[in-house]
């Protein structure tokens, strides 16, 4: 979970820079664009001031993201909504609108703004599919792309503009369908990477709940069988040793019967968490099963395991719960031992386990020297 915050923060800041990079890039051109009216002679004082309006609005937009991406405390999620509306309402309007209404006076408009309005819808739809879920996004997107369309078409086909030829109109209708397919060719790629990021996740969760114990959260037996396993073959590659512990908590039936389940199922909790904690990162630790656990120690030999395990042993004696005694358990420990399968390895941990209940509990014992090493 906190890799995912870290993660989406991240992206976060890699989009404010963008935007911000955009933001500055976009009132450069703006700039230049308007520059290049003022200079050139040719066109009308009507082109001219539509264009310069244009540009104001654009300018200040460009700026307003800018100032509102400099401030953190504005939600990315706000300024990206803003540049959707305001695209909308660009490609729209200016692109849309304006060139329809001043068409009489103003022949030129339409086919130089064809251009600008479909790369303003690409960004509209690009950002409506990231901003909102697929399929509302891809609605947003289709709606003012189609909207665009019709009044492009509608120019095109009934008011038989001025200045526009059949080789013009087949230009700009063919640039509008190009732009059409590859908008339904993002929408198509973001359903199906949406679809594969949920079977993804629907597979990850589907995996830790299956390895993982419900109660304690630690890796379930199915987990530490395959850990036990891959341990063996390392062991058997390159010869690392390892050791297996098995222990198991003491009369705990009588805790159960004296303070209940629930008050049983606290003490495995507690046990987890304290063992976990005692234990080393590298070390592997699960339930087995009931008020039985493993812990498989990589890279260990037995005498420095037997060192962790009194380390977990003690641990336990100070969980410290009303009424309750102290908690002990009895642990075996076996080494790996060339030719081991993962049955007769935990059948040797298992051995030892049970030397050590029935030699008094709360002791840790040691496969092959099978002797007491500690207790209280
Ligand atoms: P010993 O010292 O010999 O291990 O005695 P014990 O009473 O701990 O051993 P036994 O195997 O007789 O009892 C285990 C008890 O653990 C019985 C069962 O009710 C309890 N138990 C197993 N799983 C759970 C669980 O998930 N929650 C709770 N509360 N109790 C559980
Ligand atoms: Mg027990
Ligand atoms: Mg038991």
């Amino acid at each position: 979970m906190k890799q995912i915050e870290q993660e989406r923060r991240s992206f976060e800041q890699q989009r404010r820079r963008i935007y911000r990079v955009a933001g500055v890039l976009g009132m450069l051109a703006i700039l230049y664009t308007q520059y290049i009216i003022y200079i050139g002679t040719e066109e009308s004082p009507l082109y001219e001031i539509t264009y310069t309006i244009n540009h104001i609005a654009f300018a200040s937009v460009c700026f307003a993201i800018v100032w509102m991406l400099g401030r953190q405390r504005v939600p990315l999620e706000r300024v990206e909504r803003f540049m959707l509306f305001f695209f909308i309402f660009q490609s729209l309007v200016f692109n849309g609108i304006v060139p329809a209404l001043l068409r009489q006076h103003l022949d030129n408009l339409f086919l130089d703004t064809i251009g600008d309005d479909i790369w303003f819808l690409l960004i509209v739809c690009v950002l409506a599919v990231h901003l909102y879920d697929l399929r509302r996004g891809a609605l947003i997107a289709g709606s003012v792309y189609g909207l665009s369309f019709a009044i492009v078409v509608v120019q095109i086909v009934s008011w038989n503009m001025p200045g526009i030829d059949g080789e013009d109109s087949e230009h700009v209708l063919r640039a509008y369908l190009m732009g059409g397919a590859l908008l339904v060719f993002l929408v198509v790629l973001a359903m199906y990477r949406s679809h594969i990021e949920r079977l993804h996740t629907e597979y990850e969760v589907m995996a830790n709940l299956a390895y993982t114990d419900t109660l304690t959260s630690l890796p379930n037996r199915r987990r530490l069988y395959e850990d036990v396993y891959r341990l063996i073959a390392l062991a058997e590659r390159y010869g690392q040793e390892f050791c297996v512990c098995l222990f198991d908590l003491d009369h705990f039936k009588r805790l159960n019967d004296t303070h209940g389940h629930l008050v049983g199922d606290q003490v495995l909790q507690e046990v987890a968490q304290v063992a976990r904690l005692h234990l080393r990162a590298a070390d592997l630790f699960g339930r087995w099963g009931g008020e039985e656990f493993v812990v498989l120690l990589p890279q260990t030999r037995l005498s420095d395991a037997q060192t962790a395990l009194e380390r977990v042993r003690l641990a336990l004696h100070t969980i410290a719960l009303p009424s309750v005694h102290p908690i002990t358990a009895s642990f075996g420990i076996a080494a790996y031992l060339p030719g081991d399968t993962s049955e007769s390895l935990l059948h040797r941990a298992d051995q030892a386990l049970y030397l050590a209940k029935t030699t008094g509990r709360n002791r840790i014992v040691v496969d092959g020297e099978m002797v007491e090493m500690w207790s209280v």
